[in-house]
């Protein structure tokens, strides 16, 4: 009866009892087989890579067994909120195609029936959860503040031994219906703390997704599952919700191992079933020879944000963490070159215990390939988006120049063996901005690169020679025979060969000759196949730079 009445005495508005709540939230109905998983983020800030990386596991995991991946937002903890935090996270899954099935939209509203999924949308829940432990005797208020606290743990401290709240330390466990009626007429602010039935000497056991079998203390310690302001601390809140929402496994970061025996008394002492756990260890940061955890502070590779900034296509870090979740996904890869990479069942147990290595060659490698099996039409639509957010000239080149910037985006694109050059979105305008007029004509201000074995005078001859035999629709071997054939009237070696036989003969080769009519195009001394880019470039245009190189003065 004395719990009875404390639990009325704590909460006199809450009318509703667990079989309410249970009713608006039925089991799933899904196959057995079906996972049910969740990102559970607390809206402290941007997604690092690491979060990223656990629930592209965690979104696999579901959707690859037909079941249902949500988004829960864990805001419990007001102080730490970082607005825009939610946007933001929400912004990061999708564009790394991370699709969610449940949970709060952009739009401010929510899809799915388990909702809210925002916890401090679900208050009234955890008190009809809470209120049900203290009317059991199995939670109680707490009227501690910090100084009481402070004394305890003093004392400990003196007597040497662990420090905490728990046995008969825990000076509030056994709180009279009288005494706390007191404290509250008194206006005293109290936390609701769940009554430890466990001793720190035994253990418990359980079998760990990721990392096999896990031996943890028993927790004994009367945790605080509601704080002094009425909202449920996070170990509290995300037992119910992940009960109520039908998790059945859950995959996060191995810096709550720790918390695991926590998690299981809680499932316990409500009653429910415990959910599968999987913890990884975060993934680390090359660095020199040595690698280390990412810093949240130092590290601006560490966040999701910075691959979008960077450009990196979402499906190519989708595929770079394939490979390091399971690594005979590269295998798998290479005999399924075409497949989505959602074809390929990811194990947990197959995981890396330890940390793995971001690998930024391994991720530009696969970057590469990622992009060049777009079309160039594909290329051009992530490029116009990305720049529209993060290079306004390069959006304003592109803008203009739509199907001229798809003909360029196409070079090298449609042979068997495509060109792999960007690896990024950020690669693509210092490769291609000498096509756009304005950034050549400004480029060309500055000095042309020539080759050093070529006067400028012998290469406006040659610029001026190629420009007078020059025909748009010249198929490639007419042209390449008409720039050999100005190599030797200007005396440069038609060929390696004849040149290599005697190089002071010369004024050097065919390629050199080459190499000034693209420096004269391009300004550059490196760019993809020289005929294709005069194919772009169109006729008017590349009669117009080999004009402005012959004007030009040294
Ligand atoms: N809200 C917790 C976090 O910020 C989630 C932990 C969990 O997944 O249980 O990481």
């Amino acid at each position: 009866m004395s719990n009875e009445n404390m639990a009325e005495l704590l909460f006199p508005d809450v009318r509703q009892i667990p079989a309410d709540i249970y009713s608006l939230y039925p089991p799933r109905n899904l196959s057995s087989s079906a996972l049910v998983t969740r990102f559970a983020p607390s809206p402290t800030g941007s997604l690092n890579i690491g979060g990223l990386y656990a629930t592209l596991i965690s979104e696999r995991l579901a959707h690859q067994s037909n079941g249902v991946f949500f988004l829960r937002i864990e805001d419990t903890d007001k102080k730490r909120e970082v607005t825009g935090s939610i946007g933001n996270i929400i912004h990061s899954l999708s564009y790394f195609g991370i699709d969610f099935d449940e949970g709060p939209l952009l739009s401010g509203d929510e899809k799915g029936t388990y909702r809210p999924y925002k916890q401090s949308s679900r208050i009234q829940i955890y008190k009809v959860f809470i209120k049900h432990l203290v009317r059991n005797g199995l939670a109680y208020p707490c009227f501690c503040d910090a100084d009481d606290l402070q004394k305890i743990r003093i004392r400990q401290q003196n007597l040497k031994i662990r420090t905490g709240y728990y046995g008969k330390w825990a000076k509030h466990r056994d709180i009279s219906f009288q005494q706390a009626k007191e404290e509250i007429l008194n206006g005293k602010p109290f936390v609701i703390r769940l009554k430890s039935l466990g001793s720190a000497d035994r253990r418990i056991t359980y079998h760990d997704l990721v990392k096999g079998p896990i031996e943890l203390p028993e927790n004994d310690q009367d945790i605080v599952i509601m704080k002094t302001d009425g909202l449920p601390t996070y170990h509290f809140a995300h037992a119910i919700d992940d009960h109520l929402m039908g998790t059945t496994h859950v995959i996060r970061g191995d810096e709550w191992l720790s918390s695991v025996p926590i998690h299981i008394q809680l499932f316990e002492t409500l009653g429910f079933k415990i959910p599968e756990y999987g913890h990884i260890a975060p993934i680390m940061k090359q660095v020199g020879a040595s690698k280390r955890k990412f810093s949240k502070r130092k590290d601006l590779d560490g966040t999701a944000e910075y691959y979008k900034e960077q450009g990196y296509p979402g499906l190519a870090i989708s595929e770079y963490f394939m490979n390091l979740i399971n690594s005979d996904f590269e295998e798998w890869r290479m005999a399924n070159s075409h497949q989505s990479f959602r074809d390929f069942f990811i194990h947990t147990d197959k995981m890396n215990v330890s940390g793995a290595l971001l690998d930024m060659n391994k991720l530009n490698d696969i970057s590469k390939d990622v992009i060049s099996k777009l079309t160039s039409k594909q290329v051009f639509d992530h490029l116009y988006t990305w720049s529209k957010e993060f290079d306004s000239e390069l959006y304003s080149l592109i803008d203009k120049n739509k199907e001229y910037t798809v003909n360029i985006l196409d070079i090298g694109r449609t042979m068997k063996k495509p060109r792999k050059d960007y690896a990024k979105w950020s690669d693509v305008k210092p490769m291609i901005a000498y096509f756009y007029d304005e950034w050549f004509e400004k480029d060309v201000l500055g000095d042309y690169k020539l080759p050093t074995n070529v006067s400028f005078n012998v290469a406006k001859e040659i610029v001026l020679g190629f420009s007078k035999t020059y025909r748009f629709n010249n198929e490639k071997d007419a042209w390449f025979h008409e720039i050999k054939e100005l190599a030797g009237k200007l005396g440069f070696a038609k060929d390696m060969k004849q040149f290599k036989a005697n190089p002071n003969h010369y004024k050097g080769h065919v390629g050199d000759v080459a190499m000034v009519i693209r420096v004269a195009l391009t300004n550059r001394t490196t760019t993809p196949d020289l005929y294709d880019i005069m194919k772009v470039m169109g006729e008017k245009r590349v009669l117009a730079r080999m004009q402005t190189f012959v004007g030009h003065s040294i």
